[in-house]
């Protein structure tokens, strides 16, 4: 019997890749560097791709968080010809980027309702990232009401898919892993991770591009599979 149901923030309930990409396109026109509006998209993109990239260093403990601030601005940059002086240049350009970040936040459309729905749970958040940059997202965004817990991997000091972050969120809930089901964007790290630690994984897979090769290993690896937020309460109903 499922009791307490926790999401991934980044692309589950926020839209982070909307914020990422509109964020530095903005930010780049600020800086005057890029007039070709055609290069926008793939822009957007390579600077996603270098997120990705530097991100999971900093998650592997390969980067500290700044640095991996630091390498993806570095990176971004260097086709432009343009490299930051120093590392607090590179901090600074991607502080400014950040404002544009902040100013593109929105949730998913699917996001306040099903939160809505699932009225009759207890509802969590585990995320991996750091307390000082996802809180004030759940503040900004009207989130914080909804969940009784924000487990942050930069506090517990553990990241998804290690079970252990998992089962820190059951045991601060009170509540054995069966009674959990987590539901996040990223079939390995959110679902087959939750599954890992005996919750029910619920993969959120909104793209359409994934091809049957995600579909199979979701379904081997024992995960549900929902495109929208929209599915969820039918989903863990039905569970129940
Ligand atoms: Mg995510």
């Amino acid at each position: 019997m499922i009791s307490v149901v926790l999401f991934d923030l980044d692309d589950t309930l926020f839209a982070h890749r909307r914020a990422v990409e509109e964020g530095v396109i903005a930010h780049l026109r600020e800086m005057g560097v890029v007039a070709d509006p055609t290069r926008d998209a793939a822009e957007a993109a390579r600077w996603t791709e270098l997120e990705e990239l530097h991100y999971s260093s900093y998650l592997a403990g390969r980067l500290d968080y700044l640095g991996q601030r630091r390498s993806r601005a570095r990176d971004f940059l260097s086709p432009y010809g343009m490299t930051p002086e120093s590392d607090a240049a590179a901090e600074r350009w991607f502080e400014e980027y950040l404002h544009a970040y902040r100013s593109a936040w929105t949730l998913h459309e699917d996001a306040l309702p099903a939160l809505t729905a699932l009225s009759g749970y207890r509802l969590g958040i585990i995320t991996n990232g750091v307390t000082h940059f996802q809180q004030p997202k759940l503040d900004a965004l009207g989130l914080t009401p909804y969940f009784e817990h924000v487990i942050t991997s930069g506090d517990f000091g553990a990241v998804k898919p290690d079970p252990s972050i998992f089962l820190h969120a059951c045991a601060v809930f009170g509540v054995d892993p069966a009674e959990a089901a987590y539901v996040g964007d990223r079939l390995n790290t959110d679902a087959i991770g939750a599954v890992g630690a005996g919750l029910t994984g619920v993969w959120l897979n909104r793209s359409t591009k994934t091809g049957p090769d995600a579909a199979a290993e979701a379904v081997a690896a024992g995960v549900w599979v929902i495109s929208s937020l929209e599915e969820l309460p039918n989903l863990l109903g039905a569970l129940a």
